[in-house]
């Protein structure tokens, strides 16, 4: 996806910021087009990274009012990997190195931008047909953010059970399974889904840092109860996550390692310095991020930047 809730000036996230033990952070709310909601939970101002996790996105669940309701059309990005996750409905990926993939749920599609792509997003499902999803961006490490552009599909990822609530795991490591899928930095992605009114204990690297997102049903931890509207964020040093969970209770779990640097997000980049946004913008005004063939219709114009960045969102 693109970032549709976009403002004119980058966002400044400092890498290894001070993270709260238990902190909940209220999701942004959008409506676009034709009434796709979408809830932000990352970057927020006071909570810019998870890990290396620097944007997350909450859509639908909406019924489709047809294919390609959701049309993102051919747009850059460049210093990330796009993660897109479905509990409902189908989404067909288009992008400048020639992939042509359609998704479903518990599928991943995991495109690493380097040092620039592009890519268009349509739903294909029929009308009244549940989207449901979320869309994940990971910061790459200085040095990966030259790297070629790739993309992978996996056609399921690992799923295992823990106290009654089947996970699958996307991203990165959970209770000693492993994703196939390349990242690169220490990370945790993964739904959670309770098969029966249940008392997880998760659990995670005292190390990394995590947040829980609230996607169905009741869910609480010691403190409190979660909630549709806030993201909750874990600091560094636990090794469980204990949470209780009624039957058919769905969470979003991510994770990882405290980024090390300063990164600058603006639009679909994710750069170190304004200077190489603005250039990164100028690059896809100029058509220099290539085609994305068999799109029907024109890429997206990049929206005004104003040069200075400021902190928060
Ligand atoms: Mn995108």
């Amino acid at each position: 996806m693109s970032n549709l809730i976009c403002d004119a000036q980058p966002i400044e996230c400092p890498g290894r910021e001070h993270c709260p033990a238990r902190q909940e952070y209220p999701l942004r709310s959008s409506i676009l087009g034709e009434g796709l909601q979408i809830q932000r939970a990352l970057p927020h101002r006071e909570r810019r990274l998870v890990g290396p996790w620097c944007f997350l996105d909450h859509f639908g669940p909406v019924p489709s009012t047809g294919p390609r309701m959701i049309n993102v059309a051919p747009h850059p990005h460049i210093g990330l990997q796009t993660v897109t996750w479905l509990f409902g409905g189908e989404i067909h990926h288009l992008d400048s190195l020639g992939f042509d993939q359609l998704i479903r749920p518990g599928q991943l599609n995991l495109m690493t931008a380097g040092r620039g792509v592009a890519h268009s997003e349509e739903s294909t499902s029929p009308t009244g047909a549940m989207m449901h999803g979320v869309q994940l961006w990971v910061a790459l490490p200085g040095p990966m953010r030259q790297h070629e552009p790739a993309f992978e599909h996996h056609a399921s990822v690992p799923k295992f059970t823990i106290d009654d609530v089947d996970i699958q795991l996307f991203a990165g490591e959970l209770a000693e399974h492993h994703s196939p899928a390349h990242f690169w930095s220490q990370i945790v992605g993964a739904e959670l889904r309770a098969r029966k009114d249940t008392e997880l204990s998760l659990p995670v690297y005292p190390e990394h840092e995590h947040a829980l997102l609230l996607i169905d049903g009741h869910a609480r931890d010691p403190k409190g109860g979660l909630s549709h509207d806030q993201l909750l964020v874990i600091g560094a040093g636990t090794d469980c996550i204990p949470l209780q969970m009624d039957a058919g209770t769905r969470l979003i779990l991510i994770g990882g390692e405290p980024l090390d640097e300063d990164i600058v997000i603006w639009w679909n980049f994710v750069a170190r310095t304004a200077e190489e946004i603005e250039q990164a913008r100028e690059a896809w005004q100029h058509g220099e991020f290539g085609q994305v063939d068999g799109y029907q219709g024109e890429p997206m114009t990049a929206p005004p930047l104003e040069g200075r960045p400021r902190a928060g969102r």
